[in-house]
């Protein structure tokens, strides 16, 4: 998700932060996931965001990026967004909004809350309590209906 340079700035601070309350080194590898997570708007898997960390730093371990990602949903700084398919997607946007999926290439597109915002949502499902909801929608980018002919 594409932020202001200040909120960049005010996540990477909380960042730093959660790393010196706990005795964790904030360094270059940790500060690279959050900035390639931010950078990105599709909600990549961990290895994809590996993929992005390695080519910027040769020598991080694929351990350091999964444990930099757990440790940023754990702090709320991303949320994981495990309701969008079998593997575990990351997304920097934790406003509460919608996702747009496309079925040919498993691309997630945000969809802002505002556009479908339901009031009259149950606040109570078989004793469940219901704190908070989302909605997607499957369908077929527009990169994937130009390939694809999809009219
Ligand atoms: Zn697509
Ligand atoms: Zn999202």
């Amino acid at each position: 998700m594409k932020y202001s340079i200040d909120t960049q700035q005010s996540l990477m601070e909380a960042f730093q932060a959660t790393c010196q309350a706990e005795g964790v080194p904030f360094t270059i590898q940790r500060k690279t996931v959050l900035e390639v997570l931010m950078d990105r708007e599709d909600h990549p898997t961990a290895d994809q965001v590996y993929d992005d960390v390695i080519k910027k730093i040769p020598t991080v371990s694929k351990a350091t990026v999964y444990r930099t990602l757990e440790m940023l949903a754990r702090i709320k700084v991303i949320q994981r967004a495990s309701h969008l398919g079998s593997t575990t997607r990351y997304d920097s946007n934790t406003q509460q909004h919608h996702h747009l999926i496309c079925l040919k290439c498993d691309k997630i597109l945000d969809y802002p809350i505002e556009k479908i915002n339901l009031i009259n949502y149950p606040k109570e499902a078989q004793g469940f309590e219901i704190v908070n909801y989302s909605i997607y929608f499957s369908g077929y980018c527009l990169d994937c209906k130009k390939k694809y002919n999809i009219s």
